[in-house]
């Protein structure tokens, strides 16, 4: 989903946001708001949030002009409304800002995208705005000195769930992540709405007119929550607690159901704070569920690469040997030595590559684990990186990618000899592997107490979406029949240099190269 950049986007986004926020907050104060304006019922919050964080900050206009007039209209005098009014644009605004610290994802398909909604927007941002907000309706003495608690309260929770429920929809539906079709999936979808319709009416409705007594007990939910969030991630997630607030809210409103107390209000904030954990954990779970579902594909594709990158090189010895043994069985008499000593040296290359590979196999479960440690001692940048570039030379010579390596100062450190070796072959491996035959720059300086190491080729480039994933394990962002390789050299490099205390950065462009940056503390 692109942010809105242009003049008529934006005034057009600020009106569509204007209009939503609006009417949806006209039927939230509707419902037994304290004081006429802390109500419980508050979906504005997450439309704002969802349409700030999709569509751009750009367009917080649409947001307090909708909770200025909404106010206004609710009978507000013009400076309360215009306190409530910021705080409401103030709350969007920073609840945006810390989804984007965060590093946020919209589908919310990892556990740390949901904690981050959660105590962000959720829980921090909506304390700002119930505090303005209330503030606000103190100063115009709408508010008394006894009823401010209970406001707050009743605003705090009431945008909390806005964040909880309607701003995760939202978030999910438009960021359309694909829905894996199975058999029967629609039977299944009809099957769980109507069990989730069924029993929110008997909880929270007067299912029956009363006829059936029940325990009327709002935790018997949680089993279809669970149902909806396992089998279909958080497209289930979210639109079943969307639909369980939904009869709740209404059953509650009319006076039925567990939470119904003597005031609306009362009742409101009892079924809010279970609306807010139910969707919390619901949301929680679907993140989870798509986490383990992302790390079963990823095993069974690499599964499926690595079996089929040992066997490419196996196929070749096993060729090669082949060749050899006719060779040998020739009635005309047995090869040379130099021809001998050729085809023996491709099938110890092979053999170095397997074994390689192998390598990086095993090493996988000892970074993963931070079971390596640094075996530190004294060493020369520079020679490690001359020695690389001649392990690598073959290779660098057969891609075509000619070296050059610029040096300035003295490169020495306290550091891993072996594991910085890794570090270097696994990006000189790779500039000749994604170089396209174009030079490669490296250069060594020395910057006071750190030592840089940067790496520069002029190949296929990667994509920004790409750019911060590469460094994940069994991250690839070529195509492995284009390219052999598991994904794990960028992984263990980046391990192997946080452990000595440095960082990496990588800045790309796609077709027109990649520069990798080492720094390490001396
Ligand atoms: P591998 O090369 O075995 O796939 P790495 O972890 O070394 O694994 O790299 C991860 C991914 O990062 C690669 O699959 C490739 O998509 C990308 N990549 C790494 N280095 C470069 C580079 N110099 N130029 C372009 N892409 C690169």
């Amino acid at each position: 989903m692109k942010q809105l950049k242009s003049r008529t986007g934006v005034a057009l986004g600020c009106a569509l946001l204007f209009a939503a926020y609006f009417v949806t907050a006209r039927q939230g104060l509707l419902l037994g708001a304290v004081a006429g304006f802390a109500t419980l019922v508050w979906p504005p919050t997450g439309i704002a949030l969802a349409a700030l964080w999709v569509f751009g900050s750009r367009l917080w206009p649409g947001v307090f002009a909708g909770a200025l007039c909404v106010n206004l209209v609710a009978g507000a005098p013009l400076p309360a409304a215009l306190g409530i009014a910021a705080g409401n644009t103030l709350e969007a605004v920073a609840g945006v800002w810390v989804l984007g610290r965060a590093g946020f994802q919209t589908q919310l398909d990892r556990v740390e995208d949901v904690v981050a909604l959660i105590i962000g927007p959720a829980i921090c941002s909506t304390a700002l705005s119930a505090s303005i907000g209330v503030a606000s309706l103190r100063l115009a003495r709408i508010v008394s000195s006894s009823a401010t608690v209970p406001a707050l309260q009743a605003w705090w929770i009431g945008d909390m769930v806005g964040d909880l429920v309607v701003a995760p929809l939202l978030f999910v539906f438009l960021g359309r992540q694909p829905l894996r079709g199975r058999r029967w999936i629609r039977a299944e979808v009809f099957l769980l709405a109507c069990a989730l319709v069924a029993l929110g009416l008997l909880v929270f409705g007067n299912a029956f007119g009363g006829s059936i007594s029940l325990r009327r007990h709002p935790y018997m939910l949680f089993p279809l929550l669970a149902w909806a969030a396992l089998r279909f991630g958080q497209y289930g997630a979210v639109t079943s607690v969307f639909l369980v607030c939904g009869i709740a809210v209404t059953g509650t409103a009319m006076g039925f159901g567990p939470f119904a107390h003597p005031t609306l209000a009362e009742s409101l904030l009892d079924l809010q704070a279970f609306t807010s954990v139910a969707a919390g954990t619901t949301l929680v779970l679907g993140a989870a569920i798509a986490e383990r579902n992302r790390a079963v594909s990823a095993r069974d594709e690499f599964l499926s690469i690595a079996s089929h990158e040992l066997r490419t090189p196996f196929t070749a010895l096993s060729l090669q040997v082949q060749a050899l043994i006719r060779r040998l069985r020739r009635p005309e008499g047995i090869p040379s030595r130099d021809e001998l000593l050729v085809d023996l040296e491709t099938a110890n290359r092979l053999l170095a590559r397997v074994a390689r590979m192998i390598d990086e196999l095993l090493e996988v479960s000892r970074v993963a684990a931070g079971r390596f440690q640094l075996q530190r001692e004294e060493m020369d940048l520079a020679q490690s990186v001359r020695e690389s570039l001649a392990r690598f030379e073959k290779q660098l010579a057969s891609a075509g990618c000619r070296v050059e390596l610029r040096l300035e100062g003295k490169v020495t450190g306290h550091w891993d000899p072996v594991r910085l070796d890794q570090v270097i072959d696994n990006l000189i491996s790779n500039a000749a592997k994604y170089g396209a035959g174009k030079p490669v720059e490296v250069w060594l300086s020395d910057r006071g107490e750190w030592v840089v190491l940067g790496i520069r080729d002029y190949g296929i480039g990667i994509d920004p979406a790409d750019q911060s994933r590469v460094f994940g394990q069994f991250e690839r962002a070529v195509s492995h029949r284009r390219f052999g390789g598991f994904g794990l050299g960028l992984w263990i490099t980046r391990r192997v240099v946080e452990a000595h205390g440095g960082t990496i950065s990588l800045t790309s462009e796609p077709g027109h190269g990649s520069t990798f940056t080492v720094e390490l503390p001396r």
